[in-house]
């Protein structure tokens, strides 16, 4: 028992130099190239799995598919994607990796662009009101 607790927890300590076949698109994942200790995510189309509650300790017990939702600026100026597991909602925030496909990051950041809550030319309208002498907070 206490050597298999210790197998768990194994990929915190120590890079996780497995294999493995996406469970999203089927590309073939290898942890060379990533740039980082834990490759978390599948470089082509950047699904991950809840496997884990903290980074490599694979203790979750979900196996659902987590579908990258968006994409944010850690301090350091890095991108982190914000993975959404689809099985149970549980959130995420992974670092990107060296050999991520730009084209899928930039699409996730672009998404909400593409498609407003609100009609464009309300934007127009607000800056419109905003030129004038109606700003009532400060
Ligand atoms: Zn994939
Ligand atoms: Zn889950």
């Amino acid at each position: 028992m206490k050597y298999s607790n210790r197998e768990k927890n194994l990929y915190q300590h120590q890079p996780c130099q497995e294999s493995f076949f996406c469970q999203n698109c089927g590309h073939v994942v290898s942890f060379t190239g990533a740039g980082t200790k834990h490759r978390n995510h599948c470089p082509h189309c950047l699904f991950s799995l809840h496997v884990d509650v903290l980074p490599g300790d694979r203790s979750a017990n979900c196996s659902g598919l987590m579908e990258p939702i968006g994409v944010w600026i850690r301090k350091n100026q890095e991108w982190a994607i914000i993975h959404r597991c689809r099985r149970c909602g549980h959130l995420s925030s992974n670092r990107i990796a060296a050999d991520d496909n730009p084209i899928m990051l930039m699409s996730i950041a672009v998404a909400p662009l593409a498609n407003p809550p609100f009609p464009l030319e309300k934007m127009t309208q607000v800056l419109n009101d905003t030129t004038g002498d109606n700003n009532e907070q400060d």
